[in-house]
């Protein structure tokens, strides 16, 4: 939690998933259609067609009915599942009844897409290289799939999975990237008042669920304008920034550490006792203490810090009210002469 965001990219993947299985039920509806009017009544692949588009018409049904009821990833995996059930029972269906056909075997690269598109990238890859062997054993064990051009089709397949694997993972990648800009401090590298107040909320509910408790810590650096009065803004920000590093070194993993504006800070400590935050606000003063700090050549002294501290449930339960409980220990701490830790009553 100090560094990466529990935010996930699903939403744009949601949507799609949520546009195609309309327009896949309309393809299957179509090829159930063709099966049934051009291919011969007694054709023995007519039977077997008819059966295999049923099952997967069931099956998108389903996996719709998933993304939209927010089970984005078992819809996901349904609709990938989906595909490489169609394309191989189509491959084996039609070498069996020795059909020499090209067509079911370019639709593996479909299998390849999807996955890429909707699963993590490693499940992607793994089903490229599983689908790559299994089109070998396909030409091996069927005479009639090795009677049309095969190697060209496999080098198809293999370039259309890794140049849409790669450009899935530079998009998604890309994305990552976006999503951290708006949710870190660009000066501190800490996380951002947008962040804390998304993740207060979720840690608040996870709390409340869990019949947990939680703690907010609001920190402020004690006469922070001097720093820009007397050796300008520069300096100001060598001093947030050392700040911001001493708060993110001293907090466990399960910590959120948080630019709350200006020169204050506000840490999420999750799950914990009163011992343990006492002990860590105390750990933040003694760090701070120990800090030496130059700016240029000049050493700008010891930084002191005042902390507000309220707990969950005791000061309260909606975000906003701890928050507030938190802010009115802070100015306490101010008012009783800074360089100290108030716990809210
Ligand atoms: P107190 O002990 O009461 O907190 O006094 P203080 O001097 O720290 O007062 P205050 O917290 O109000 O000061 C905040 C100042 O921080 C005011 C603003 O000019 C400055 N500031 C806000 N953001 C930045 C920044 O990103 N960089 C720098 N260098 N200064 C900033
Ligand atoms: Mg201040």
């Amino acid at each position: 939690m100090k560094t990466t965001s529990s935010v996930e990219i699903v939403d744009a993947r949601k949507s799609l998933l949520q546009w195609l299985h309309p327009f896949v039920l309309v393809l299957l509806v179509f090829s159930l259609t063709l099966v049934l009017l051009v291919t011969p009544m007694e054709h023995g692949i007519r039977r077997a067609y008819t059966l295999l588009i049923i099952g997967l018409i069931a099956m998108t049904l389903l996996a719709y009915v998933l993304n939209l009821k927010n089970r984005y990833n078992i819809s996901a995996f349904l609709t990938v599942a989906m595909s490489v059930i169609g394309t191989w029972s189509s491959l084996l269906i039609s070498y069996s009844l020795q059909v020499n056909d090209l067509f079911p075997l370019v639709y593996v690269s479909i299998t390849v897409i999807l996955a890429g598109l909707f699963l993590p990238l490693r499940f992607a890859m793994l089903l490229a290289l599983l689908q790559v062997v299994g089109c070998i054993a396909l030409v091996m064990f069927y005479p009639v799939a090795s009677a049309f051009n095969w190697p060209s089709c496999l080098v198809f397949i293999i370039a259309l999975s890794v140049l849409s694997i790669a450009s899935n993972y530079i998009r998604k990648n890309q994305m990552m990237q976006l999503q951290n800009y708006a949710i870190r401090d660009h000066l501190t590298g800490l996380f951002n008042r947008r962040y804390f107040e998304e993740t207060l909320e979720n840690k608040v509910l996870r709390a409340e669920h869990n019949t947990l408790s939680l703690a907010l810590i609001l920190l402020d650096i004690d006469g922070f304008k001097h720093y820009n009065d007397q050796y300008g803004h520069d300096a100001g920000d060598v001093v947030l920034k050392a700040v911001a590093d001493i708060l993110f070194n001293t907090v466990s993993l399960k910590d959120i550490v948080c630019r709350y504006g200006g020169d204050e800070f506000i840490i999420i400590v999750p799950y914990t006792k009163i011992q343990n935050v006492q002990d860590l606000c105390q750990k933040f003063r003694s760090e701070l203490k120990k800090m030496e700090l130059i700016y240029q050549t000049t050493n700008l002294g010891v930084v002191t810090i005042s902390q507000g501290v309220a707990l969950f449930p005791q000061h309260g339960t909606a975000m906003q009210t701890l928050v507030n409980h938190a802010d009115e220990a802070l100015y306490k701490a101010k008012e009783e002469g800074r360089d100290r830790v108030v716990f809210s009553k």
